[in-house]
């Protein structure tokens, strides 16, 4: 049920809805659309039982898939303290990768100074970071195979 599509594309912007006929128009459960009104969608007021406009379910369902598709956009973080995507300060993200495949794009909240993770994949890493500049970190010592941390090239030769 979860991931079920809820369109608005039968909904008519004209016509006002009551619960049942929002969920049937928007293939949704008249449980989902009491959670909608919860969630923000507005209902006509002083009528009772309630009623939504079909405009007023056609926005709300807008809004929800724009949230959705992309929950920061490219080359933003989601700061925990903010409770907001921001773009990293300087405009600068570390990847830190554990693994081949996965990683997490690090970054500093630039109204809070808390560092912001964002999961990330090495193949949707060029989407995901945007327009920052990005530095390849590795947090896993094992591979590159020794527990070394220090791996800059112009420290004193052994
Ligand atoms: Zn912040």
């Amino acid at each position: 049920m979860a991931n079920r599509r809820h369109s608005a594309r039968r909904v008519k912007k004209l016509r006002t809805y009551n619960v049942r006929e929002a969920a049937k128009a928007t293939g949704a459960t008249p449980g989902t659309v009491r959670q909608w009104a919860k969630n923000g969608l507005e209902a006509v007021e002083g009528v009772y039982p309630t009623i939504y406009r079909g405009v007023d379910i056609i926005a709300f369902l807008k809004r929800r898939d724009e949230g959705r598709k992309q929950p920061c956009g490219s080359g933003r973080m989601y700061c925990l303290r903010c409770k907001a995507p921001k773009t990293p300060a300087f405009g600068e993200a570390e990847f830190w990768a554990d693994g081949i495949k996965l990683g997490t794009l690090k970054g500093l909240c630039p109204d809070c100074a808390g560092i912001m993770n964002r999961r990330s994949s090495v193949a949707k890493l060029n989407a995901a970071a945007g327009d920052l500049k990005v530095s390849m970190r590795c947090a896993d010592s094992r591979l590159s195979g020794t527990p070394e941390p220090n791996s800059n090239p112009h420290s004193k030769r052994g």
